[in-house]
């Protein structure tokens, strides 16, 4: 009788000492939570507090397949989209999967990883890596990739973000051009660094040039202004429009909304 005590004493140290909770323990003995708790500190001489603590595991965490293994935790916050996935995949709260993660030397994705993850998943790409990555995401203008960053919370052009990701901040007063010619491509192979004067040279040598200002030009002006700094006259010169044109765009004057997608 004695030996028998002594050894659910042990195997309920065990088990704690794996991370199983006292009602696990105690399913596993046959006895209730407290008795549990009576022979994990009767074969230890510690409360299962502080045997977690010496553990350096977080508290009050269940035995859980995947916080409790390094390598399926960090499969899945190398590969997850979102926080709400990875709180989903765990089955725990996003402050119990971070605890654990610093247990075996991990970390949560910032949020701009995220981002830049779901970023890639918007983007069609063919086994050719020399032809257009095309973007699948929302558009606008004549096309053109419009993505919401979580970070910034503003919209941006897919082409813009992905020049940034590939190359680092876009300087003042430059434009994101496109070699190819295609509006939703995105492949930082076909997108290079120009400024208004080349992007209108560029588009008057493709006869887009209208008359009047497309949604995309609107909004690159816009952008220019507030974003860059530029006087109207100066925008004007490079659209070659009249700066009271350029400052009714600005002022939501004119191109109000974005026009319906093609
Ligand atoms: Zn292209």
């Amino acid at each position: 009788m004695e030996n028998n005590t002594k050894q659910r004493e042990s195997l309920a140290y065990e088990m704690c000492l794996e991370g199983y909770t006292l009602e696990q323990i105690g399913s596993a003995l046959g006895v209730c939570r407290e008795r549990a708790r009576q022979l994990v500190r009767a074969a230890s001489g510690l409360s299962v507090t502080e045997i977690t603590r010496a553990q350096n595991r977080p508290i009050g965490s269940r035995r859980n397949p995947i916080l409790s293994n390094p390598d399926l935790l960090g499969h899945v916050l190398m590969t997850a989209h979102s926080y709400s996935a990875i709180v989903a995949t765990c089955g725990a709260s996003k402050d119990l999967v971070r605890k654990w993660a610093k247990c075996h030397g991990l970390q949560l994705p910032t949020k701009a990883e995220l981002s830049e993850r779901r970023f890639y998943d918007q983007i069609a790409m063919s086994d050719n890596p020399e032809d257009c990555w095309l973007w699948t995401g929302p558009q606008v203008g004549e096309g053109y990739g419009w993505y919401r960053n979580w970070i910034t919370r503003k919209p941006a052009y897919a082409h813009r973000i992905m020049w940034q990701l590939v190359n680092g901040p876009i300087p003042r007063g430059k434009m994101i051009c496109h070699h190819c010619d295609n509006p939703a491509c995105v492949n930082p192979k076909h997108i290079y660094l120009g400024n208004a004067g080349t992007n209108a040279r560029d588009r008057s040598s493709r006869g887009r040039n209208g008359t009047y200002l497309t949604w995309n030009e609107a909004c690159e002006i816009r952008r220019l202004r507030t974003e860059q700094g530029w006087s109207t006259t100066a925008i004007a010169e490079a659209y070659g429009k009249s700066s009271c044109s350029i400052r009714n765009v600005i002022a939501y004057r004119s191109h109000k909304k974005a026009p319906n997608k093609r």
